[in-house]
């Protein structure tokens, strides 16, 4: 007993010494030459250098020619300034978001050119009347064959503070679902780098409709041959009574609970969809359906999108 204490004492003894050991070997490496970030910048200059080859990769390569290719106009509105306002990198990995996402329809995107917008208009001028700002803006700016990206600032007064209560809400983006009306997409400068509202935002573009659309085609709930003709008629994206219901969701475990149908059944929404609103779950990423992304792929080879590829 006591040898096989001394043993332990020893393994333990040996195991420090083992990592002291090593310890000083990687410390002789330098690794940091390579591994750190010394200078501050040099990650983000190397993601950024990664991300221009790959944007030309997919505007010059045979190996994206079985891709349906799109090529972005970025159109960056700004009030008073022809310096761009925006960092490259911050618009490159939303693309690059972008692109993840999409990858799954053989739909892929490059950024062909990037102009700046002067304009007067924050995202909350576009809105009212029916969109009809933006029906103006899109006509006069919009390019005939090309999607367009259109990055507004908001006017960031999010909450509005009254006597009794606080209300707060913010527009984040928008496009018409599978329009000839206008070319683009819009997106504020605040939401660029969300890693859900931009891919969102061109689901919409390309045919998808929220998961817990109800106005255009009526609610979806779980009456058989339903799916396909209500909600987001997509029939692998479950019922989603809509988030006005989050108080129901577990994102530990990604799961809604305890929220029936009229019909008895139980709400079980994919949170983690692109095109519903919950937020996202512990460790996991956002997705589009198999169903979703062959909708996206069918619209994208449609005469009403395919003018805009290359
Ligand atoms: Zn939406």
């Amino acid at each position: 007993m006591s040898r096989h204490i001394a043993y332990s004492i020893l393994f333990v003894v040996l195991h420090l010494i083992t990592h002291l050991l090593s310890a000083q070997v990687l410390e002789t490496k330098n690794w940091c030459l390579s591994k750190c970030n010394i200078a501050g910048d040099e990650k983000e200059n190397t993601k950024l250098v990664f991300m221009q080859a790959q944007n030309e990769a997919i505007k010059n390569s045979v190996a994206f020619r079985s891709s349906i290719r799109f090529p972005l106009r970025i159109g960056i509105v700004q009030q008073d300034s022809v310096e761009v306002e925006l960092k490259e990198i911050t618009v490159r990995r939303a693309i690059d978001q972008l692109n993840e996402a999409f990858s799954g329809g053989g739909i892929v995107f490059y950024i062909d050119r990037v102009d700046v917008i002067l304009s007067p208009l924050h995202i909350e001028d576009l809105s009212p009347d029916h969109y009809a700002a933006y029906n103006d803006f899109s006509d006069q700016y919009d390019l005939p064959n090309t999607i367009s990206l259109y990055i507004f600032d908001t006017k960031q007064d999010f909450c509005k503070i009254g006597p009794e209560r606080i209300r707060c809400g913010k527009l984040s983006g928008f496009s018409y679902v599978l329009s000839r009306r206008t070319n683009n997409v819009v997106l504020t400068r605040f939401d660029l780098d969300d890693q859900k509202i931009v891919v969102h935002e061109f689901g919409h573009f390309f045919g998808l409709y929220h998961t817990f659309e109800e106005v255009q085609f009526g609610k979806d709930e779980f009456a058989p041959g339903d799916c396909e003709i209500k909600g987001d008629c997509i029939c692998d994206t479950p019922p989603d009574p809509s988030p006005i219901f989050e108080v129901y969701v577990n994102y530990s475990n990604c799961e809604m609970v305890g929220l029936q149908a009229e019909s008895g059944d139980p709400y079980k929404p994919d949170l983690r969809n692109y095109m519903a609103y919950y937020k996202p779950c512990y460790l996991k990423t956002y997705r589009f359906s198999p169903h979703q992304l062959l909708v996206m792929k069918t619209a994208a080879l449609s005469e009403i999108r395919s003018f805009l590829s290359r």
